[in-house]
């Protein structure tokens, strides 16, 4: 059998140590050929270079790299900087390209890859928020496939396999709920990063997590999932399940509705993106327990409703597909400004929401501008929402 030759950018992250994770286990199907993060924190990296010894490590930013050359084995190389990513996955060679970079910061690695044939397994899901018609452009031009990796686009591209795409009614993406889902909104104001990042069912990194804590995560995986699967927003609901054991489903015309269920670990989406279209073996050791017996320790499935006032983001994001134009590139690029914000502690937890909210309105009142019909004018696009967000900041106080 020959091996499919990976790339893993983000690879210190959550996402790219679970990617690794299923790569260790399945050593015979896969070979990592290229490593790449941003370079914080350059001695995980060097170890997981010297464990899965591919040709090339890529850091994004300097400071990473002076610490990391020495560390390396001899017959992996070393290169540094925005360029150097984009040449690593846009000279060919690689079958399959994972994307657990954090941010619109993975548009351009994402382009690159899926122009040069690569398949996509895409984890980063601001990157197809901000341009996800552009990438399926990209994607046809080349006969290279995106499959998702987000866990709730796993499920639905799992669910659709049950029928044909005429036959879809609606999808119904499942939410943890995040940490705040049952508290009292009076005390959001006070909340701390640390509290904002303790996510109940997901480890995950800070910006996904506080993402979770809003909901915006929801509602950017809204836009994701109507890029992805060509559903219109207005046909994908949204329903909060604690458990985080369903973890979407497709409701076909006939009333019949699939879902997926797996334990709340990444490498069940992350394996299945890896080997679609086969499916290949649990790992031993991977989860703890098999299904049956999780769900026999499982005394409830809830599904409840989002509370729209307590959380807004995900209409937010609905308005903003609906809206179109430059406006879920706008979306997302503000949420990382004030999401940020909130981690260094200049904004409270509850200013993050409202900071977007402005954003949109300045959108609708002020932007000009259509559909992003590249991937030069989707980052305009972002950059718009950042220089936007940041003055709206600075009416928080931010
Ligand atoms: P993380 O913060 O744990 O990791 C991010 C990784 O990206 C790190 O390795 C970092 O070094 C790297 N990185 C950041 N900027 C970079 C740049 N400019 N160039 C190269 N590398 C860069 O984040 P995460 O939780 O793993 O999430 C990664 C992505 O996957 C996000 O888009 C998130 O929304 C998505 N996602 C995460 C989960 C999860 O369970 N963590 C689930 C679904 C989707
Ligand atoms: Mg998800």
């Amino acid at each position: 059998m020959s091996r499919r030759s990976v790339a893993v950018l983000g690879a210190t992250g959550s996402v790219g140590e679970a990617t690794l994770a299923v790569a260790r286990n399945h050593r015979d199907r896969l070979r990592i050929s290229v490593l790449a993060a941003q370079g914080t924190r350059p001695a995980r990296l060097a170890e997981l270079a010297r464990e899965f010894r591919p040709d090339l490590v890529v850091v994004a930013s300097g400071d990473g790299a002076a610490a990391l050359r020495s560390e390396l084995p001899d017959t992996t190389s070393l290169t540094c900087g925005g360029q150097a990513l984009l040449d690593a996955v846009g000279t060919g060679g690689l079958d399959l390209v994972v994307t657990a970079i954090v941010g619109a910061a993975g548009l351009q690695p994402a382009a690159a890859a899926l122009a040069a044939g690569a398949d996509l397994a895409l984890a980063n899901k601001e990157a197809m928020v901000a341009a996800g018609p552009v990438l399926h452009r990209l994607a046809a031009a080349s006969g290279a496939s995106i499959l998702p990796v987000d866990s709730e686009h796993a499920a639905i591209h799992q669910a659709l396999r049950a029928g044909r795409p005429q036959e879809v009614c609606r999808l119904l993406l499942t939410a943890s709920g995040g940490p705040f889902l049952d508290r009292d909104p009076a005390t959001l104001d006070a909340v701390t990063p640390a509290e904002a990042t303790a996510h109940p069912t997901w480890n995950m990194g800070a910006k996904i997590s506080v993402d979770s804590a809003t909901l915006m995560n929801k509602g950017l995986e809204l836009i994701e999932a109507s890029y992805l699967f060509d559903v219109a927003g207005s046909r994908i609901d949204i329903a909060i399940h604690p458990q985080s054991l369903v973890h979407s489903i497709v409701e076909f015309c006939c009333g019949n509705g699939i879902a997926q269920i797996s334990a709340n670990d990444m490498q069940y989406p992350i394996q299945y993106a890896l080997s679609y279209p086969e499916r290949w073996p649990r790992a031993a050791g991977s989860a703890s327990t098999g299904l049956t017996e999780l769900l026999q320790t499982t005394s409830n499935l809830e599904f409840r409703q989002v509370d729209p006032v307590l959380f807004p983001a995900p209409s937010l994001a609905r308005a903003a597909l609906a809206g179109g134009g430059g406006a879920p590139a706008a979306l997302n690029a503000a949420n990382e400004i004030a999401v940020d914000a909130f981690l260094s502690r200049r904004v409270p937890f509850t200013a993050i929401v409202p900071v977007v909210a402005r954003v949109l309105e300045r959108h609708d009142q002020q932007a000009v501008g259509g559909e992003p019909e590249s991937i030069e004018e989707a980052l305009a696009w972002d950059s718009w929402g950042r220089r936007h967000a940041r003055e709206v900041l600075a009416q928080f106080g931010g």
